[in-house]
């Protein structure tokens, strides 16, 4: 049995001034934190947020009344904005957009690129919390991936793409990418039958997860992305099922299911062909809503509050690491970074617009603190490495038409 990792994902991103979508250059690329990593935990997780705590005033500076879910409407008001009950983080930069915001992604230290689900992808500057560019796209945007850290052979190597996948207004695939040199959105040739839940990518290729139950496989031809094939679930496992997320670990391809299921298939990438492994046990009570993969451990949080792990190095052999407490919060994303301590914490967005954070020791997860963000589902969380502000934190979207950067502090 291991235990986690005693490092973090500090991975650097380019520093702000090279690359990036206002000047279309591109080559931002390389070194995108990967969710990566976690380790082997009992179940039960310490929940005890000290609701009395909350507006005791801490020292000389007096605690604001008015802070609630991440926003003061006092303007100016120089109280203490407190996030969480230890003060291990603080806002960095928070916007709203118009629309409810499905997912983000880092592209560099200066911009995040956000998808609202009413087929917009704008680029934001962390710095203003302002528009740089937006990108039109005809449907509804579920998620967003940036190329960054692909290295294909026969990609150009000054440019990426920004992948986005959703429901097309017939309800068709809608895939497609934004080269950051051109800035015009390519739509994929289609392959699914249904919506695009979730896109990752391992060796090159593009893996995308389908509300037609199966995972779609692409590869880069050298001028576009063109459709490789789908791989399908046993047939007992497609009834009433579709894909909510998907992710590569070594040679394994990960499917969470809406049914509660995460399956698995052995990939051969010389081949390019896929046997299908079954079932992973346990398996959640509802939705597996979204897996992360972190070091040798695979990740998926759940509809009923739980996060289930499995050991790819040890048969998959999976448990509960943690759970959202008595409430069982349904929760919506996962994150695994480090804070500035090199201490490896585990983040679970729920759907009532919470973070819950949880340190990862030895093989436990101990619960430490909600932050209360939003009042609506987190829809994404994505470390942010800021090497020339030394910020190290997460990025984190809502429902409620809000993003939020937050900072580690200690
Ligand atoms: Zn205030």
């Amino acid at each position: 049995m291991s235990s986690f990792p005693n490092q973090g994902n500090y991975n650097n991103y380019p520093s702000g001034g090279r690359g990036g979508f206002k000047n279309q250059r591109g080559g931002f690329g390389r070194g995108r934190g990967g969710d990566q990593g976690s380790g082997r935990g009992r179940g039960h997780s310490d929940y005890r947020p000290r609701r009395d705590d909350r507006n005791k005033p801490q020292g000389n500076q007096k605690l604001c009344k008015f802070f609630q879910q991440g926003i003061c409407n006092k303007p100016n008001c120089g109280f203490v904005h407190k996030y969480s009950y230890n003060d291990s983080i603080t806002g960095v930069q928070r916007f709203t957009v118009n629309a409810p915001i499905a997912s983000a992604v880092v592209i560099n230290e200066e911009q995040i690129a956000v998808a609202l689900v009413n087929g917009s992808i704008k680029i934001i500057n962390v710095y203003t919390g302002s528009q740089v560019l937006e990108f039109p796209v005809s449907g509804q945007i579920q998620k967003l991936y940036y190329t960054a850290n692909i290295v294909i052979n026969n990609m150009p190597q000054n440019f990426n793409y920004l992948l986005f996948g959703g429901v097309s207004q017939d309800g068709s695939q809608l895939l497609g990418g934004i080269n950051t040199q051109s800035g015009n959105p390519e739509l994929f040739p289609q392959g699914h039958a249904g919506g695009i839940t979730d896109i990752t990518e391992s060796c090159g290729l593009i893996f995308t997860g389908s509300l037609d139950c199966s995972v779609g496989v692409w590869y880069y031809n050298g001028t576009q992305y063109n459709f490789g094939t789908l791989i399908r679930p046993d047939p007992s496992i497609i009834n009433q099922n579709f894909i909510t997320s998907v992710k590569v670990i070594g040679e394994t391809l990960l499917a969470a299911t809406n049914l509660g299921y995460v399956i698995g298939w052995t990939y051969d990438f010389k081949q390019n062909s896929a046997s299908y492994l079954g079932v992973l046990d346990p398996i959640h009570n509802g939705t597996a809503n979204c897996l992360i993969t972190f070091d040798r451990y695979v990740l998926s949080g759940g509809q009923d509050g739980r996060v289930l792990c499995w050991d790819s190095e040890n048969n998959f052999s999976g448990w509960e690491l943690a759970n959202t407490g008595k409430a069982r919060s349904e929760i919506s994303s996962l994150l695994i970074m480090s804070n500035l301590r090199n201490e490896l914490h585990l983040l679970l967005g729920d759907a009532n617009g919470k973070i819950h954070i949880f340190a990862l020791q030895g093989t436990e997860a101990k619960y430490i603190s909600p932050v209360h963000l939003f009042k609506q589902r987190v829809t994404s969380l994505s470390s942010y490495i800021n090497n020339s502000q030394r910020i190290s934190g997460f990025v984190s979207t809502s429902m409620d038409q809000a993003a939020a950067i937050m900072q580690w502090i200690k």
